[in-house]
């Protein structure tokens, strides 16, 4: 702690980022530990077209505690990236996704998933070895996985980035550019990565329609895609009036107003009910 004079802010300053570097070394502690005990699960949430149809899910990590709490992504994740740990994570993501897809393809709704790959993974020098042979393992398709990386992954060694890109799209693999627009992106780079869709970034959903320089980003980014041919995904469909613009402007949705993410098997429950198939 501490004591007066001039120092005493710095001290304090100094105090609070070890005790936040300690926070993220528990974490980190805990999180390696909660994997190896299968603490760490999956969520799906349907992604659904303009008339409300299902049209892919993205996986969700989650982490529940023996206590029952659940710990957020943008809490561990964030740990698993600086600590290495996402590698072996990504890892597990992967070859849950491979074994939802033939979970969901056997109970008769085959349909593309969505995973989160984090810049770490992505860089390593074996990952589209990793992924072949896990592809291989599992015997899913590639074409039905779709790999959503963020702008950041552009930020550094993008000649690397795009030859990986077009190595793993090789394979089958889409892309996606998740969170899109609140990153660093450059309309050069975006025409030469092998891109199948970009994911508005639900931050933006909030100005819909009512904002209008917020609904004019959003509609930049509608026309961009459609003359890149992209599929574009809104994310944070939360009211009927966000539902109507972007499912008017052909996008399409993920969001609490149709599904929530859940377990596998709550999701081919819903799938397999009358109401999901008259939509
Ligand atoms: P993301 O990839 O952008 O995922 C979308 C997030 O929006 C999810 O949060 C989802 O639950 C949430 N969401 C969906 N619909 C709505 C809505 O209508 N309103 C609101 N307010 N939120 C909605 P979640 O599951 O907490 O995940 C947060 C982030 O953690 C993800 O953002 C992703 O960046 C990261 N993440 C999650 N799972 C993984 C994973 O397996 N690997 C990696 N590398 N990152 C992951
Ligand atoms: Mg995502
Ligand atoms: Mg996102
Ligand atoms: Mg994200």
């Amino acid at each position: 702690r501490a004591k007066a004079g001039g120092r005493n802010g710095v001290v304090l300053f100094e105090a609070a980022m070890l005790d936040e570097a300690q926070h993220k070394l528990a974490i980190a502690r805990e999180l390696a530990q909660a994997f190896e005990n299968g603490e760490l699960g999956m969520h799906l949430q349907l992604q659904v077209d303009r008339h409300g149809a299902p049209a892919g899910a993205e996986l969700l990590m989650r982490w529940q505690r023996a206590d029952g709490t659940m710990v957020r992504p943008d809490l561990f994740i964030p740990v698993a990236e600086s600590s290495g740990m996402i590698v072996a994570l990504g890892q597990w993501v992967l070859r849950q996704a491979c074994a939802a897809w033939l979970a969901l393809n056997q109970a008769g709704h085959p349909m593309p998933l969505s995973i989160n790959v984090s810049p770490l993974q992505f860089r390593q020098p074996d990952f589209v070895e990793q992924v072949r042979a896990i592809l291989a393992e599992t015997g899913a398709p590639a074409r039905e996985l779709i790999f959503e990386v963020t702008e950041g992954l552009l930020i550094e060694d993008i000649g690397q980035t795009i030859t990986r890109m077009h190595e793993l799209a090789a394979l089958g693999i889409r892309f996606s550019i998740d969170d899109f627009g609140t990153g660093y992106s450059s309309l050069a780079y975006l025409k030469k990565m092998p891109l199948y869709e970009v994911k508005i970034d639900k931050s933006f959903m909030q100005d819909i329609p009512q904002d209008l320089s917020g609904t004019a980003i959003v509609q930049s980014i509608l026309s961009m895609a459609g003359h890149l041919g992209l599929r574009v995904v809104a994310e944070g469909i939360e009211t009927e009036a966000q539902a109507r613009y972007l499912a008017g402007h052909g996008a399409d949705m993920q969001g609490f107003l149709y599904h929530r993410p859940m377990p596998l098997a709550q999701l081919i429950e819903r799938l397999d009910s009358a109401d999901l198939a008259a939509a």
